[in-house]
């Protein structure tokens, strides 16, 4: 049917809602040719996103979904700030540099220099980057000077990598060797790790706070494995921590646990601020141990108000906010106060995960907690005769606005599904008790169906799960799913 439009032009007085353009379909290929009344224009795309906009209930990401209202004043105060015009902003320059500077203490660096040798990052993925491309720059450079090839660099991580890897590795055509998982061996296990290294491989990256499974990787006992093998073979195998969110655990809740530049062979470090750093997206960070292993040519000096800063990036303007956002939040809170939340984020999933392992269909992957996040499955003897999918489940406690998601793993475990409960800053015991009833409720629902579900259909007709199995049910929510799980959030 076509929609009349009374063709009233829009004036001050125009109604949002009475006004034409609630009557014509919204633009999706080309820019409309006539401008739009502010108000309306907002309501438009406020009310196309709106349903989607929920970030609290979003238990799938790692990213800050909550800031005090001084944090996002200060932050909307610099919305029109570029970080890059430090010419005319030298003040936040240096107000990154000391971010940097906290940020290396906090991760102990042996660096004497007062402004630490790091970069600001837009998040974890540049800031991995950054640090990968340093790690093939020196390896490059010392084979080159020993009149050695140079062609064929690798790196070795385990097979639970963040997508970020597999964009380095396709980006700079740096061969990714991967140390697969299995149920027994649930994390990177170094003496697997140093079976894929040889002379041309550029760092081991252990991971901390693996996206996938919630675990950490034991960077101390492959440091002192790459010590013996470094040691017998001549190599200097150097590691990248890939810290995304331990980087921002560890040093407030077990400050004793040696993972950082205190070891021998961890020469960079990257994480994220924007998840357990507790500031909005947008942010990551990655320090070098000392200067001598940022490599000369990705970095530039610039002499601000008496400071020597360093300055890395892949991007060149970029917002400002952030950094502004990152000092407030450690002057506002402190060591205790990061302390005091990291402790309820870890108290808060602690306690979902022993209701969920109580839970008659669930099993936890593992029985330890080492970040705000835990993944479990359905147990293998009801997994056989459910009629549902813990897909089935995403989609129910979706009814209620939670965002649960449930995925596969990588490689070698792609028949196990789990589902993922990540518990950041804004997550109360409160909220918690409400989601874990849902999720009762939900599986109260689901075991009384008669027949299978779509997706618990296509999961007997293939022992192999696989996202296109999913796409051919036209469950397109899992497809989507599957799609997340490529990205930021799920991986
Ligand atoms: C989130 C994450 C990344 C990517 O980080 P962004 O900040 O989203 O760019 C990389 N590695 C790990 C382990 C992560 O958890």
């Amino acid at each position: 049917m076509e929609i009349k439009q009374k063709k009233r032009p829009e004036t001050i007085e125009t109604a949002v809602y009475g006004s034409d353009r609630m009557l014509v379909e919204a633009p999706s290929d080309k820019i409309p040719q006539e401008p739009t009344a502010p108000e309306i224009a907002y309501r438009l795309v406020k009310d196309e996103t709106y349903p989607q906009t929920q970030p609290h209930l979003n238990f799938a990401t790692f990213v800050t979904t909550y800031m005090d209202e001084y944090a996002t004043k200060l932050m909307n105060d610099a919305i029109n700030i570029n970080y890059i015009d430090e010419t005319e902003y030298p003040r936040i320059a240096k107000m990154c540099g000391k971010c940097i500077n906290i940020v290396a203490n906090l991760w102990n660096t042996p660096e004497k220099n007062p402004w630490k040798t790091g970069a600001l990052a837009i998040g974890s993925s540049e800031a991995c980057m950054l640090g990968g491309v340093a790690a093939w720059l020196r390896w490059k450079e010392k084979r080159k000077a020993a009149g050695k090839p140079f062609d064929k660099p690798n790196f070795v991580i385990s097979s639970a990598f963040q997508v970020v890897w597999e964009k380095f590795a396709q980006l700079w055509q740096i061969e990714m060797r991967v140390v697969p998982l299995t149920s027994e061996k649930t994390t990177l296990d170094p003496q697997d790790a140093l079976k894929l290294c040889d002379e041309n491989t550029i760092c081991v990256v252990p991971i901390l706070g693996v996206t996938w499974t919630g675990l950490n990787d034991d960077v101390k006992g492959l440091n002192d494995a790459l010590e013996t093998y470094n040691a017998k073979t001549g190599y200097d195998i150097p590691i990248h921590v890939d810290a995304a969110s331990g980087g921002f655990i560890l040093p407030f809740l077990n400050p004793e646990e040696e993972w950082d530049f205190r070891l021998k062979w961890v020469l960079s470090i990257s994480t994220s601020g924007h998840k357990f750093g507790l500031v909005y997206p947008g942010l990551g960070w990655v320090v070098w141990k000392d200067k001598k292993y940022l490599p000369g040519t990705m970095s530039f000096s610039v002499n601000y108000l008496g400071a020597d800063i360093t300055q890395v990036g892949l991007n060149f303007s970029r917002p400002a906010a952030q950094v502004l956002g990152q000092y407030y939040q450690f002057i506002r809170l402190g060591f205790k106060g990061y302390r005091d939340i990291q402790y309820n984020s870890m108290e808060v999933t602690r306690y979902a995960h022993e209701r969920i392992g109580k839970m008659a269909p669930f099993v936890n992957y593992s029985p330890e907690v080492v970040n705000p996040l835990f993944i479990w499955s359905l147990k293998p003897e009801y997994d056989k005769k459910a009629n549902w999918t813990l897909f089935d489940l995403q989609a129910k406690l979706q009814e209620n606005g939670w965002m649960v998601p449930a995925y596969t793993l990588p490689d070698n475990l792609e028949n196990i599904v789990v589902m993922r409960i990540v518990c950041r800053q804004g997550v109360s015991r409160d909220m918690i008790d409400m989601l874990l009833a849902d999720i009762e409720t939900a599986i109260d629902e689901l075991e009384k169906l008669e027949y299978p579900t779509p997706t618990r259909l296509a999961q007997q007709r293939s022992q192999k799960i696989n996202h296109k199995i999913f796409a051919r049910t036209g469950h397109t929510g899992h497809v989507k799913q599957s799609v997340i799980c490529k990205g930021t959030d799920c991986k």
